[in-house]
């Protein structure tokens, strides 16, 4: 115990001064099932708090096929011309089932990949969304706590997925494609009250008449919705990971999102409330972990269970009698 504990402030330090062996370490051990893993994983990511929280945090969702891979790389090789270090993390709670994520591979970004500045890391695969995003918001912590002052979270635009990374960063950014006649679809599926900005990629070419069209009508849509923080009015822009054109505006605008944010309080609150969300959400993990990972209590659980199954006991006294095996 002594010893584990001596060796996670080695590698905090080690994490501090910027070693990428020691934040793949980090990050690895966060999302490690075991126990002691998991305890050592909460009080480095503890000692490294002050170190965190100064990064841009963005998080980027689209279709598959959108260019999501193909932006972050544009994106992140812009910001590291710019002096940045950028770290791409992944929310993809499907890479459990599929044996490999879709998101975060790094040959989707090969000239982010290829530079010191950069730090990409696939998303982990712990099965349920709540999991895989608590451990991506840790690994946002770490990255940050290495020196990466831009995070960029990626995920694939479904359900749940979108609204997890939303909490875990200051701007949401939805990207989507020109034309194809369902360009509203992301008002219907409610996504744009998330995103901060829409962003119409692949703005080159035959398509760029195309993308000006479905930007007036992202615009118009928007229009008629109330914006999430009335400091800030979603803007739709047009742009191409291809050939970069609209890439420096792109994050222009998220640097204008963080001012306006600033400036009025909205930012701060945003981060507090996120804190918080985030406590809760882990309390709930680790109460449901409790239930169906510990042998006694498990055991305990499966009875009541049955018993309600055959209308022995009620589901509301079931509840009451499991809550009193959690104390
Ligand atoms: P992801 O699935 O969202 O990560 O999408 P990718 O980044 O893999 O891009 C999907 C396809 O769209 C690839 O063939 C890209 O080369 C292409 N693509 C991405 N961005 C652009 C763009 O700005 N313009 C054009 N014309 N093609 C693009």
């Amino acid at each position: 115990q002594k010893k584990a504990s001596l060796d996670i402030k080695v590698l905090a330090k080690d994490l501090r001064a910027g070693s990428r062996a020691a934040l793949a370490r980090a990050i690895t051990l966060v999302e490690s099932r075991r126990g002691d893993h998991q305890a050592h994983a909460r009080d480095l990511v503890q000692m490294l708090l002050p170190d965190t929280g100064k990064a841009v945090r963005v998080g980027i969702t689209g279709s598959p096929g959108v260019g999501k891979s193909t932006t972050i790389d544009a994106l992140g090789s812009y910001l590291i011309e710019q002096g940045h270090k950028v770290a791409v993390l992944a929310v993809d709670p499907s890479s459990a089932r599929s044996g490999g994520s879709i998101l975060g591979d790094k040959t989707r970004m090969a000239r982010l990949a290829a530079s010191d500045h950069a730090y990409i890391r696939p998303s982990p695969s712990s099965g349920t969304l709540g999991g895989v995003a608590a451990k991506t918001r840790e690994a946002m912590l770490l990255c940050e706590a290495a020196g990466f002052d831009v995070v960029l979270v990626e995920t694939v635009g479904i359900g749940q997925s979108e609204t997890a990374v939303c909490d875990m960063t200051d701007f949401f950014l939805a990207l989507m494609l020109p034309g194809g006649g369902d360009e509203l679809q992301g008002i219907k599926k409610g996504l744009v009250e998330l995103a901060d900005m829409i962003a119409i990629n692949k703005a080159d070419g035959d398509n760029l008449k195309r993308a000006n069209i479905t930007a007036a009508d992202y615009r118009g849509a928007l229009h008629i919705l109330s914006p999430r923080s009335e400091h800030w009015h979603p803007p739709v822009v047009t742009y191409s990971a291809l050939t970069g054109k609209g890439i420096a505006e792109l994050w222009q605008k998220i640097l204008d999102h963080r001012k306006a944010m600033n400036a009025s309080g909205d930012f701060a609150a945003r981060r507090r409330e996120q804190q918080v969300k985030w406590m809760w959400s882990m309390l709930e993990q680790r109460m449901l972990a409790r239930l169906r990972t510990e042998a006694a209590v498990r055991a305990k659980v499966k009875k009541i269970e049955a018993e309600v199954a055959d209308g022995r006991v009620t589901p509301a006294l079931a509840a009451e009698h499991i809550m009193e095996l959690l104390q």
